[in-house]
């Protein structure tokens, strides 16, 4: 305990810290010796090797060491002050110029020694601009900002990269023999991980490069292990601990759900179907994660269960992100199971409080087995009677929050969790990595794969033409706009708003056809009524915006047009291309886009480029970066301080072998060999129970 004081020692008290300081220290979230010892450079500078005045190249940062021989400030016309000097190594002159910082004047004096670091740029000659400097001392000895590889910090307010590598050089010579070794040694020593004092000594001031890799691979790994095992120990305990419902089989209903199917199964549903069966049977809450890309069929399998548990005399909730979605799939379902007896139920915000009060009577009473809806089935007047299975489809959308109320509507019901975003294996592993996951590989057989074309504003009228054609044919089209309604600001979009674009093809381009429009403005009744138009055929063409992005399921519609295409996200744009190449025709998606930034045309050509999710997600993964793709914390990505998950992906896979290894031996961690990693796990999750309750 001793030591842990120690290194919580506050940083106020540090030579050179005042308040001010102080303050811009905390903001950068450092407040004590450990939060420096652990506040780590983002980048580093090679400044181990001089280069002689000959031997300068302008455009790159190069380090000299060399003599003053002239000094000199002025100030420019407008008032600029400007610091010269001339140094001299022996092999040549180099001038270095420093634009207003006027305090220079007194700090360099011919005759001295110096170090120069820094970009050396040619104008009528060669010379460093705004070098970093530092003057020799007697000894000649080098200080930590030149002569080695050199740490650069993230920084803020008055805080400069010299006064934060003193800092951590003052923390490191003091405290770093302080640093107690968290990780068990028969880990360290099958991973041939560095110990912790010397990764953070290279990881800072690294002696050679080859260290520093060796410091940043040990501090990587010791932070996915902890995060590995936080999952470890929570799928353990789902696991093993807590009694879930056991449903053997589903009767009659289950049979005769498979048998009224039109459709062969695919090998990837059938499989899934397998895997919810053995959990269900298990006698342990099932917590699995259900991943298929776009019309890969994964409502079909969630129906599936939900007969299971239905089959076994409990309700089944079936949980959608927009109401569009929840009614398609109260339609969908309804088909299916109605036909055999299966009372389902439909709530969403948007009904009337008589309809609504009437479903939640019959949910409360058992009339209803299964209830399909949006968050309104979490809101706390539902009461289930005997709550077995919940489903929630579209899971990204939703926040753990939701998703744990939801659980906590029965006794450890079974969960199924389904998503079109698939993702990589390795981040799998961290944000779903205490759920078992089922993955739909292949689509439908007899799917016609969807024709992508990204076109400029010049192709409008040929793609209003084919369009045409696609309709003649009897088909149906999308068009998606990004905005509702433009603001009188913002006319230049007008041709991507959907009522503009809504009226524009009623009255002129398509007047011959039913033009529709859908939009999240609308009253539940009107998007109702125009979604089941659309289902019918009563409407040729739909204007929308993005509520139609998830689950929309209308087979004959073909064509998809989308306006303004380079103001949606990589996984928005397929998405939304997954409306179409839904029926035996063949489907196209057209993106019109002029996009501005060339990462805009980047992901219009990667689109363009691909039909597979995995290989989008994993595109859109790289360009945003998970804490982006993933939106918010609360859709459970832990928070990774110095890892990288794209990038450290080896790292992540070893220490999630060895965080499940010791939890399977030592389930709670109660091994002496394991108590302080224990501690560090109790600290790190310490308040966050968001994370440690997933699903
Ligand atoms: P998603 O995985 O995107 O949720 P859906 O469950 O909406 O996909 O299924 C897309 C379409 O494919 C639906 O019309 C559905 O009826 C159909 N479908 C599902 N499974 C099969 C299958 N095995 N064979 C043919 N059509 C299928
Ligand atoms: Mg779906």
């Amino acid at each position: 305990m001793q030591q842990k004081n120690i290194l919580q020692t506050p940083v106020r008290y540090f030579k050179g810290v005042g308040p001010k300081r102080g303050e811009d220290l905390a903001r950068l979230g450092i407040h004590t010796v450990e939060d420096i010892l652990y506040y780590l450079p983002f980048r580093y500078e090679d400044r181990s090797s001089f280069t002689r005045i000959k031997d300068l190249k302008a455009g790159e940062p190069q380090m000299v060491q060399a003599q003053v021989f002239t000094a000199a400030s002025r100030r420019t016309k407008s008032g600029l002050a400007i610091f010269q000097i001339a140094i001299t190594d022996g092999t040549g002159f180099v001038h270095a110029v420093w634009f207003n910082q006027p305090y220079l004047k007194g700090y360099f004096r011919c005759g001295q020694k110096v170090v120069l670091y820094g970009r050396v740029d040619r104008y009528d000659r060669l010379q460093f601009v705004n070098p970093d400097y530092e003057i020799l001392k007697e000894d000649g000895g080098l200080s930590i900002n030149m002569g080695r590889i050199v740490p650069v910090y993230p920084s803020s307010g008055q805080l400069t990269q010299k006064y934060l590598r003193s800092l951590s050089y003052l923390a490191i010579s003091k405290y770093a023999r302080s640093l107690t070794e968290r990780l068990p040694a028969y880990i360290i020593a099958r991973q041939k991980l560095v110990d912790i004092r010397f990764a953070i000594q290279n990881i800072h001031f690294p002696t050679n490069f080859a260290n520093l890799e060796k410091a940043y691979k040990r501090i990587v790994f010791e932070e996915f292990f902890i995060l590995q095992l936080a999952l470890a120990m929570k799928r353990k305990n789902l696991k093993s601990e807590q009694l879930g419902i056991r449903h053997i089989g589903g009767g009659e209903l289950t049979d005769s759900f498979k048998r009224s199917l039109p459709f062969q199964l695919t090998d990837g549903q059938k499989k899934a179907m397998a895997e919810i069966e053995r959990d269900m049977a298990s006698g342990r809450p099932m917590n699995r994660l259900l991943e298929g890309d776009v019309g890969s069929g994964k409502t079909v399998v969630a129906a599936y269960a939900l007969a299971l548990t239905v089959g076994n005399g409990f309700q089944g909730v079936m949980m959608a992100p927009t109401e569009v979605l929840a009614r398609q799939h109260f339609i969908g379902l309804s088909e299916l199971l109605m036909p055999l007896g299966v009372n389902v139920g439909l709530l969403v915000g948007g009904m009337e409080a008589k309809a609504k009060n009437k479903v939640c009577s019959d949910i409360r009473e058992g009339k209803a087995d299964i209830v399909v809806g949006t968050h309104a089935v979490i809101q706390e007047a539902v009461e289930f009677r005997r709550l077995g299975l919940a489903v929630i489809d579209e899971q990204h959308k939703f926040g753990v929050m939701q998703r744990a109320i939801l659980k906590d509507k029965g006794y450890n019901p079974h969960i199924l969790l389904m998503t079109a975003t698939p993702i990589p294996r390795t981040l799998a592993l961290t944000v779903y990595g205490d759920l078992d996951i089922s993955v739909i590989k292949e689509l439908p057989k007899g799917r016609k794969p969807i024709v992508t074309y990204w076109v400029d504003e010049k192709s409008r009228d040929k793609v209003y033409g084919f369009i045409r054609e696609e309709l003649q044919k009897g088909r149906q089209a999308y068009v998606v706009c990004p905005l509702i309604k433009s603001s009188s600001q913002e006319t230049r979009r007008k041709t991507q708003d959907a009522e503009t674009v809504f009226e524009k093809l009623r009255d002129e381009i398509f007047s011959d056809y039913n033009v529709g429009l859908l939009h999240g403005k609308m009253t539940s009744k009107e998007k109702d009524k125009t979604m089941k138009d659309f289902k019918k055929g009563v409407i040729d063409v739909l204007v929308s915006t993005v509520v139609i992005e998830v689950g929309v399921d209308v087979p004959n519609a073909t064509v998809m047009l989308v306006e303004g295409a380079d103001y949606f996200g990589l996984a928005q744009l397929h998405q939304l291309r997954g409306r179409i190449g839904r029926g035996e025709h063949e489907s196209y998606c057209i993106l019109l886009a002029d996009p501005k930034t060339e990462e805009s045309a980047q992901r219009l050509k990667a689109i363009e480029g691909t039909l597979d999710g995995f290989e989008i997600a994993e595109t859109d993964l790289h360009i945003r970066g998970p804490g982006e793709f993933f939106g918010t914390r609360q859709h459970g990505l832990p928070e990774i301080r110095f890892g990288n998950i794209l990038k450290d992906a080896d790292i992540m896979e070893r220490a999630r072998r060895e965080a499940f290894a010791i939890v399977a031996a030592d389930p709670k961690l109660q091994d002496e060999r394991h108590r302080l990693i224990r501690e560090a796990l109790a600290f790190r999750f310490k308040g966050r129970t968001g994370f440690m309750n997933v699903a």
